[in-house]
């Protein structure tokens, strides 16, 4: 096998073009690999500089799980520090996580922070949604987003060979929007992790309605409730009560960091 290490965008175009298959740290692939066989060539993006971004609005597809520290907001950090062992954080990538991985405990932090992938094609750069790149395996080269108000992230454990454990993440937005007469200027987005299966769900809301106005962080508790009840009416119907706890409790504490 032939690897790879371009050191611009063009030059791994080139290389993927030539079929190259990317490879993040190997931690999962390397098994693979010698189980059913090498590719001709492989190609790791960790000389890209497109692809090694770390900042409070955008994480490239080669950072290193274990590099990932306060530059991002809280949720992408507290869930890459919640991926498998110390080892395995100082190899693995975000590219290889929510590409190659089936638990992808980044994607629920990535989907609340609303992120957009920058993905890499035989025929140039161009931008997609998260949906995208896992149904169609995209070569990752980084994610943007907007930077959150608040945000928040929780994994419970787990037991090795069970169930993937439950993970919740959340994060507010500033965002103007027009509804039904009312201008809702935040948005609190939810994602949560059940099984294998990520469910996400969204609900803006105003910070300076006449009912909102009683709680420090703006939307009272009358607010609150109501935008719990909306989503565990849409998006959440199907959690259990443990799990919705979970939300609940993470919900609350995130509109309040938001204030
Ligand atoms: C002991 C152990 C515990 C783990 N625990 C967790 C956990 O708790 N939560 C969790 O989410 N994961 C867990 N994992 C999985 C871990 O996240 C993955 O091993 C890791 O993210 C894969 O990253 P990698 O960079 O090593 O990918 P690689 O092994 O290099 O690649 C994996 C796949 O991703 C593809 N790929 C790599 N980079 C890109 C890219 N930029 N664009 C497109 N495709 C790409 C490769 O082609 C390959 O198909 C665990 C793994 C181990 C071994």
């Amino acid at each position: 096998m032939l690897l790879r290490l371009p050191v611009s965008v063009t030059e791994a175009q080139q290389y993927l073009a030539e079929g190259a298959v990317p490879v993040g740290g190997a931690t999962l692939v390397w098994a693979t690999w010698q189980r059913d066989g090498f590719p001709e060539q492989a190609m790791s993006l960790r000389h890209v500089p497109e692809a090694n971004v770390l900042g409070p609005r955008s994480l490239g597809a080669a950072v290193v799980l274990e590099r990932i520290d306060d530059r991002v907001p809280r949720v992408l950090r507290d869930a890459a520090a919640s991926v498998g062992t110390g080892a395995v954080r100082r190899a693995a990538t975000v590219g290889g996580n929510l590409v190659g991985s089936a638990l992808r405990c980044l994607l629920p932090a990535a989907l609340v922070l609303d992120a957009r992938a920058t993905v890499l094609e035989p025929d140039g750069v161009r931008e997609t949604d998260l949906t995208e790149v896992l149904a169609k395996r995209h070569l990752l080269l980084g994610l943007h987003w907007r930077e959150p108000l608040a945000s928040a992230h929780c994994k419970q454990p787990g037991e090795a060979g069970g169930r993937p454990p439950l993970v919740v993440a959340t994060a507010v937005h500033e965002e103007h929007e027009e509804r039904e007469g009312h201008t809702a200027s935040r948005r609190l987005r939810v994602a949560v992790r059940d099984g294998y299966g990520v469910l996400t769900g969204s609900v803006p809301y105003s910070t300076g309605t006449a009912d909102n106005t009683d709680n420090a962080d703006g939307t009272g508790s009358t607010g609150t409730e109501q935008l719990l009840r909306t989503l565990r009416h849409s998006a959440f119907h199907t959690l259990s009560p443990a799990a919705w706890e979970e939300v609940r409790r993470q919900v609350t504490g995130v509109l309040a960091s938001a204030g």
